[in-house]
């Protein structure tokens, strides 16, 4: 019996030393733009993965712009693993697909976002009946103007531009939703999920950055308002940008001087490598870097 208790000692042991070394294990390499210096500054942090979640925005089944709908299907896969590393860290894990949350009323991730209980945040949410908008808009006490021309909602298509229709149905299926992960577009969800776990860092991710991960009422600005430590998964996202608008550039550096209008005026970034010890993700079409 003694020995049989030493042996039960013993294997909790290792397991507390196990999760012990899993709690501490999320260093993130921060990367923000000091308009102070005006130049770009690093810094390593360490975040406990139970009070972290990762936000996946809007990366659905569908897009209205043929090439949108290409690029979530190419970078799904690359979130997907970068995903199911995080969650095996304890990082708390929301999809939130906008508009179609329905789609999901009866799984468990819907149940777990709706019964989550109330909690009053100290700013008024986006998604409050007062702005009718569910819309947390630029805000020029926080941020410059963008620095690319969305102003034609930004099919990147050649020749024959898409027509905006309402395309997406669902979350795309390369992204797995598992057992305690939530699913949830609602400002006011979020933020209760985020409170009963006393979820204090959240990362970002998904599409478009230029669009729904600033101005989501689950996204970028509406957290940093909310005084969360917000960091953006720079490789991780895409934007809606037509490169034959202002500036003019091809469409990845495009996206890339969106991450670095968020580095500047919102929160730092850093590149999935940081949770999965793999390489960042590039598209196939960015040639910019053979
Ligand atoms: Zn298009």
């Amino acid at each position: 019996m003694k020995s049989l208790q030493a042996h039960i000692f013993a294997f909790l042991k290792i397991v507390m030393i196990g999760s012990t070394v899993a709690e501490d294990s999320l260093v993130l390499d921060l990367r923000s733009y000091s308009v102070e210096k005006d130049k770009t500054t690093q810094e390593s942090v360490s975040w406990k993965p139970k009070n972290t979640a990762l936000i996946i925005c809007d990366m659905w089944d569908d897009h209205w712009c043929k090439s949108a709908s290409r690029r979530v299907a190419e970078m799904a896969p690359a979130l997907n693993t970068t995903v199911r590393e995080a969650r095996k860290k304890g990082i708390f894990i929301i999809h939130a697909p906008s508009s179609v949350v329905s789609f999901y009323d009866k799984t468990p991730q819907r149940k777990l976002a709706r019964q989550a209980p109330f909690s009053k945040s100290r700013v008024e949410l986006a998604d409050s009946p007062r702005w009718g908008t569910a819309w947390c808009w630029p805000d020029p006490k926080y941020e410059g103007v963008l620095p690319i021309d969305d102003s034609d909602m930004g099919c990147s298509c050649t020749g024959e531009k898409c027509e905006i229709r309402e395309a997406w149905t669902r979350q795309i299926k390369l992204i797995d939703i598992e057992e305690g992960d939530a699913l949830t577009d609602n400002g006011q969800e979020t933020f209760n999920l985020l409170s009963e776990r006393k979820i204090d860092n959240v990362i970002l991710c998904g599409v478009h950055l230029n669009m729904c991960v600033l101005g989501r009422p689950f996204a970028i600005r509406q957290m940093v308002k909310l005084g969360k430590n917000v960091a953006l998964m720079r490789d991780m996202t895409d934007t809606m940008y037509n490169p034959e608008r202002p500036p003019g550039v091809d469409h990845f550096t495009g996206t890339d001087l969106v991450v670095k209008h968020v580095e500047k005026y919102w929160c730092p970034s850093f590149t999935s490598s940081d949770i999965s010890g793999k390489e960042p993700f590039t598209f196939e079409e960015d040639k910019r870097n053979p």
